[in-house]
């Protein structure tokens, strides 16, 4: 590096977390489907042991992730009757909240839903505000389709891949 360059100015602690999940649909025709804390009018549901908001579990992975506090399992095992048919924001928000216990501020997580049906853009604003809402940070919700490759290009169930970044305000 030339020597002549100033030194960069000091950064906050900065880290990243990815999140993942996925869930079949269910085979309950009257099971609502929840995506990111929003109930679509479309069914079937996704199969789970929460509501199976495959976005709100998928946020909460990327942002324990982020804080090195594990994984949404951990903190909410589904062998657990406490969390049967739980609302994932709920969780989400808990989880938020062990995050800034921890010492770090989430400052945004993008997501990616992979999905045949139903169509994510009339809803997506509604899940982006539910979620940003929780998160206290922008979160940014992108749908996508498989192609018709695979479980999920056959439209047996949605996934999500989430990625957040958080602050630390310690040195
Ligand atoms: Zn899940």
């Amino acid at each position: 590096m030339p020597a002549d360059l100033p030194p960069l100015p000091p950064l906050p602690p900065i880290r990243v977390g990815q999140g993942f999940d996925v869930h079949p649909f269910s085979d309950d025709p009257a099971r609502p489907l929840v995506l990111g804390g929003v109930t679509f009018p479309e069914g079937p549901g996704l199969a789970g042991h929460s509501d199976a908001d495959v976005v709100a579990h998928a946020v909460t992975d990327a942002l324990l992730g982020a804080a090195g506090l594990g994984d949404i399992g951990q903190h909410f095992p589904d062998t657990d009757p406490a969390w049967a048919g739980a609302d994932s924001i709920e969780l989400l928000c808990r989880a938020v909240a062990d995050v800034r216990a921890a010492g770090w501020q989430p400052q945004n997580v993008d997501c990616t839903v992979v999905l045949e049906t139903p169509k994510l853009a009339p809803h997506r604003d509604a899940m982006s505000g539910r979620l940003s809402a929780a998160v206290g940070a922008p979160v940014t919700i992108k749908g996508k389709r498989a192609e018709g490759l695979g479980a999920l290009g056959r439209g047996e169930g949605i996934a999500c891949f989430a990625v957040a970044l958080v602050t630390g305000s310690t040195p």
